[in-house]
């Protein structure tokens, strides 16, 4: 049990489209139990991690606060009807689900945060991670889809009409050089379409865990990664650039990118971090 000294136990979930991922802790350094469990029915799924927390709740004391990180499309307006839900997804059953809701209320209406996976893998890292010392970070993640999110003031995540989705930013797309129409059920060809490990298997029809770095993959995907980078850097101006997700567990990438990012901004915004600490700006999730 928690003494009144020790600090608020916090439950946090991260829900994607093909599992679950429940903890408990006091930090990223102190987590106390963890579940993952497959994304089923949202009855099952959902019930799953209230039990887990029921249990945890037995065994360590009273659980201050709730925050949960989401596959989406989701509200994060807390002002509108839909927060907190799991909107218009293309995933059977999931469509308009109360998520938080359906948590926090098992948790007795505790606080609680909600964002989308991205925003909260930005969050993280801005304050625990990659973000040391800087106001505002983007985060991408690229993997089997695209998504990114971006922190500043102080960590706020960026919201606005909705969220934003980075990944399905359009990108110059050379149809000689790559007659990959992309795979974005969407847009074809946007930068999910283009760039996500699913992209890049359907283009090269191979999984991109199995590509060498010497692969011409690795020279077009940093290609397009850094064209999108480079969008980002002039609309939003963040000081730090994170790249996560399964296609950058590919390091070789990260060299590749840094010089096409500096290409293609070719001078123009005068700053010592692209200049000369561009190592340092685009770098892995910490
Ligand atoms: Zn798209």
């Amino acid at each position: 049990m928690a003494s009144p000294s020790s600090p608020p136990l916090i439950a946090s979930v991260e829900a994607g489209g093909t599992k679950f991922v429940c903890a408990i802790g006091y930090g990223p350094g102190n987590v106390v139990a963890e579940l993952r469990l497959p994304t089923t029915t949202p009855d099952e799924t959902i019930g799953r991690c209230v039990e887990f927390f029921a249990t945890q709740q037995a065994a360590h004391g009273e659980i201050a606060a709730l925050g949960v990180a989401t596959f989406g499309p989701a509200g994060v307006n807390p002002t509108r009807a839909d927060y907190g839900f799991i909107t218009t997804t293309p995933k059977p059953g999931w469509q308009n689900v109360p998520l938080l809701e359906s948590l926090r209320n098992a948790l007795g209406g505790i606080p609680a945060g909600f964002d989308t996976d991205v925003n909260a893998a930005a969050l993280a890292e801005w304050k625990w991670g990659a973000g040391n010392g800087v106001d505002s970070l983007l985060y991408y993640t690229i993997g089997t889809g695209i998504g990114g999110g971006f922190v500043s003031g102080g960590g706020a995540p960026l919201h606005g009409l909705v969220h934003p989705e980075m990944g399905h930013v359009r990108l110059p797309h050379d149809h000689t050089r790559d007659p990959f129409a992309g795979s974005c059920p969407f847009h074809g060809d946007c930068f999910e379409g283009l760039a996500s490990g699913t992209a890049m298997e359907a283009r090269w029809k191979q999984s991109a865990t199995n590509m060498p770095p010497e692969h011409p993959a690795w020279e077009l995907e940093a290609e397009y990664i850094a064209l999108a980078l480079n969008n980002s850097v002039c609309s939003l101006s963040p000081e730090r650039l994170v790249l996560g997700g399964g296609v950058m567990g590919q390091e070789h990438l990260f060299p590749l990118i840094r010089a096409k990012l500096v290409g293609y901004i070719n001078g123009y915004i005068d700053s010592p971090m692209i200049l000369e600490q561009i190592d340092q700006y685009v770098v892995p999730p910490a």
